[in-house]
């Protein structure tokens, strides 16, 4: 028999009092499935327990035989470890949620508000800002609570004659719809659809003002068209995001399972990072980032072009998205030829959401529109926490008694622009939710904008440590009880010590974190080039085996070397010596690298030696330096030696519980590997799937342990 496994669903949406518990109930207990299901102010929770193919069977079952009258507006699946439940029942309401309930994310158009656009007879026919109750603009167009239109943006646009009757009558799909419009009432373009089409076709660049702010796009077809684009946007390398025209197409580039289609199509609609069938222009990523088109103009414009679009932010590099049509102009006035604008504001940037699909499960890498704000539900009451997150990919949250409001992605706080924003999401949220905080968590970085900002409010500050709030975080979402082992791996978060950490293993139990392993430090010659010149890396520890290196006496001297114990760097010394990265071009290159030379690989490792807790990477790096195998053969070593480790920490601790978190994993080869490996030793093991496994997770550690020290007290 095979082991049972949990699965929340959470649906967001009005799905109560049409019948919807009993279904689920009957469907539960046909499967012989055991677990509960809920009505809470956000909508419906349920949590079924049972063998993986039951599991797999009802999910499918809910999607297509649900009550018509449920209106689903959001949903959300999250694979846990069984519970032990006894049966199948219906809960009693969870009312600590309402407050929370009064914003949804953004939701993709729907098939019938689609067919409409596409009817010459309806008064909406290819009008770009049609939606209904079932989809179109939320977060983005929320200025305060009551969601009532006029605390919306488009509170001025006064609905027209026919526009009103839809609104005020309860059998219409557009009843109470806040967004409702249409040409004669609602919002308009600047310019025309066919215009921004004919510039995608002579090569152009195109800004959009989409859902949550300025897109910029490209054919992507058109080599010079992309080269200029990633000139102009200053991004060197890192992989562009596709759109594509439809379904059937993005069939002909990309391999796509069924929970990638799933994924794909769903009311969120992020951008999934799948496996290509074809070699594409742009060639800077092993993974094809693609997505298809989520509003009406998207659909409308992509009609029109019929090809598939490069669909990168409207922003310099590591800047926040661009909302406003001035303040577009200005900024992306040296990058775009071509605007395509309209006159609804935006009330909040929010980027597109990047996701994984892995083992039929989705991970979040990106966490914004379609998802941001759900709640993320916790295993636990906590007190009011701001948490703020980190300096790179920040994103703040919100703990409300059993739940977290993670905020959108923000970016990387380096600029003006973005701790504008930064500043702009924290007063939001806490506006929408009439939030103040008890008490404000940052990380234990003096130096991260974040940190320095909490410490400037005036309320009670708990600093974090950054690889304690990874694992948090991993362990929070996926309510892990109980003692455990949590690995962070990442590029670098400050260490207890004062030290670069970043391959941190802890042994946990609730708010407690005791480290109990780590790689041997290792000097980081040049400081923060380091994470981006790979091969300074490899020169660190060929040097430390007594191998001559060009940076000797820097190292022996030790001239602007810091120490570190970061597993990123660790990725970058390998893929130098494999001669597949010298240069990080994008953060994770190296990484990606070797996650997708790994793929190829075999069985094998290279010794592991563990002085004092540490794994020594010099016998390994001495190893893989006299490998005479092939390159992809190394790779493979390289991630089974790490593996090798951290099952040596599991048997000698005796823990059943792994959680995973940190950038490190975001890279799929390893994260699948390791799991299999410690399943196979009955080892129960954890990864991301709500939050992002990198930085943009840290808040939500930051807030369940701060909460929870705090509660100790
Ligand atoms: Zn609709
Ligand atoms: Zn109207
Ligand atoms: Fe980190």
């Amino acid at each position: 028999m095979a082991e049972f496994q949990r699965v929340r669903v959470h649906y967001g949406g009005a799905v109560q009092g049409v019948g919807f518990r009993p279904f689920v109930y009957n469907l539960a207990r046909e499967l012989d499935l055991r677990g509960w299901v809920m009505n809470a102010a956000t909508g419906l929770w349920i949590e079924a327990e049972g063998e993986p193919d039951r599991l797999e069977a009802f999910l499918e079952r809910l999607e297509k035989g649900h009550p018509d009258a449920a209106l689903i507006l959001t949903r959300e699946t999250a694979w846990l470890a069984a519970a032990g439940y006894g049966s199948f029942h219906i809960r009693d309401s969870d009312n600590s949620e309402a407050k929370t309930a009064a914003v949804l994310p953004d939701l993709a158009t729907c098939g019938l508000c689609l067919q409409e656009i596409g009817d010459p007879s309806q008064r909406r026919y290819r009008y770009p800002f049609t939606n209904c109750t079932r989809c179109g603009p939320r977060f983005t167009i929320v200025r305060d609570i009551p969601y009532d239109r006029a605390n919306t943006t488009m509170a001025e646009f006064p609905l027209c004659e026919s526009c009103r009757r839809e609104y005020e009558d309860p059998a219409d799909r557009r009843f109470h719809a806040q967004p409702v419009a249409c040409p004669a009432c609602g919002p308009s373009l600047d310019s025309t659809i066919e215009e921004a089409a004919s510039a995608l076709s002579s090569g152009l660049i195109v800004a959009l003002k989409g859902i949550g702010g300025f897109q910029l796009l490209a054919d992507a077809r058109n080599a010079a068209a992309v080269a200029r684009l990633r000139e102009r946007k200053r991004r060197e390398a890192k992989p562009f995001a596709v759109m594509m025209p439809s379904l059937e197409a993005l069939r002909c580039w990309a391999h796509l399972s069924v929970a990638e289609e799933r994924l794909l199509t769903s009311p969120a609609a992020p951008i999934v990072l799948l496996r290509p069938r074809r070699k594409l222009l742009d060639d800077t990523s092993p993974y094809l980032g693609a997505m298809l088109p989520y509003s009406p103009l998207h659909h409308l414009l992509m009609q029109a072009f019929g090809n598939p679009v490069v669909a990168t932010s409207g922003n310099l590099s590591d800047e926040p998205i661009a909302v406003e049509n001035g303040e577009a102009r200005e900024r992306l006035g040296a990058i775009a030829d071509v605007f395509l604008t309209h006159n609804r504001p935006i009330a909040a940037p929010c980027d597109d959401s990047v996701a994984r699909v892995s083992r039929n499960r989705t991970s979040l890498l990106r966490r914004a529109r379609g998802y941001a704000p759900m709640p993320v539900r916790l295993g636990m009451d906590l007190p009011r926490v701001l948490a703020v997150g980190g300096h790179l990919k920040n994103t703040v949250a919100l703990t409300i008694g059993r739940q977290a409001i993670v905020s959108q992605h923000i970016g990387d706080l380096d600029t003006l622009e973005t701790r504008r924003a930064f500043e702009q999401t924290v007063e939001r949220l806490c506006r929408l939710y009439r939030f103040t905080p008890e008490l404000i968590a940052c990380d234990a970085h003096p130096d991260y904008y974040s940190t320095r900002w909490a410490l400037r409010q005036g309320a009670p500050v708990a600093k974090v440590q950054h690889h304690e709030a990874h694992v948090a975080a991993c362990a929070a979402e996926n309510e892990v009880r109980g003692a455990y082992l949590g690995a962070a791996w990442d590029g670098a978060g400050l260490g207890h010590d004062g030290a670069i950490w970043g391959s941190e293993i802890f042994l946990c139990d609730g708010p407690h974190m005791t480290r109990v392993s780590h790689l041997r430090p290792f000097l980081l010659p040049g400081g923060d080039i380091a994470a981006r010149q790979c091969w300074r890396n490899a020169e660190s520890l060929l040097w430390s085996l007594g191998r001559a290196v060009k940076l000797q006496k820097v190292l022996a001297q030790r001239i602007n070397c810091i120490e570190t114990t970061s597993m990123g760097r660790l990725f970058d010394a390998v893929a130098s010596i494999l001669d597949i990265c010298q240069e990080n071009r994008f953060e994770g290159e190296s990484g990606l690298r070797l996650e997708a030379l790994a793929a190829a690989g075999a069985a094998g490792s290279y010794p592991l030696v563990m002085t004092d807790g540490a794994a020594d990477p010099r016998t390994m790096i001495q190893a893989l330096a006299d490998d005479e195998g092939p390159p992809a053969e190394k790779a493979s070593r390289f991630l089974n030696w790490l593996i090798d480790w951290i099952s040596a920490v599991v048997a000698q601790t005796g823990i059943e519980q792994v959680v995973l978190s940190g950038g490190c994993f975001q890279n799929l080869v390893l994260t699948d590997r390791i799991t299999g490996r410690l399943e196979e030793q009955g080892v129960e093991v954890f990864t991301h799937q709500r939050v992002p496994a990198n930085d943009g997770g840290l808040c939500l550690g930051q807030a369940v342990l701060a909460g929870l020290r705090a509660q100790r007290g």
